[in-house]
């Protein structure tokens, strides 16, 4: 486990402190991450109980089994994470400063765009792998 992180959105109403499980970031490039930030959502794994959000932070129910956090502000991506209890979080990375943290990991790599890609090796993950990880099916 890393050190401790402090963030903010971008209007900075809401702030997080977080210790991210690696430092590395976790790239998902499925069409509701997509659709949610414009591009690829870059987060930071987080085990339950080591993440604090303060602020107008609003939830969105985005499936059965999974909810987006964004502030009630300025619409900034918070996390994403599974409702089951112990679930991990998954912080939106770019509240933070990340600095020369790497890329660790791409998931749904089979829904990138063609258009552009992430320099460097790193494992990937199909939705297919994605789901059989997680025993859930579909973007959520
Ligand atoms: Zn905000
Ligand atoms: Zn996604």
């Amino acid at each position: 486990m890393s050190a401790a992180m402090t963030g903010r959105c971008l209007c900075g109403r809401v702030t997080v402190t977080a210790t991210p499980d690696r430092e590395a970031l976790i790239a998902c490039h499925c069409a509701m991450c997509r659709r949610w930030t414009s591009g690829m959502l870059m987060t930071l794994q987080c085990r339950e109980g080591t993440v604090r959000f303060d602020g107008p932070a609003k939830t969105l129910a985005s499936s059965d089994f999974a909810e987006r956090g964004f502030c009630g502000e300025c619409g900034s991506a918070l996390w994403y994470r599974m409702t089951r209890p112990g679930a991990n979080w998954y912080v939106a990375a770019g509240l933070f400063d990340t600095g020369a943290m790497p890329v660790g990991m791409e998931v749904f790599i089979d829904r990138k765009p063609q258009g552009y890609a992430l320099a460097g090796e790193r494992r990937t993950f199909t939705e297919a792998e994605c789901m059989a990880a997680s025993g859930l099916q579909g973007e959520a």
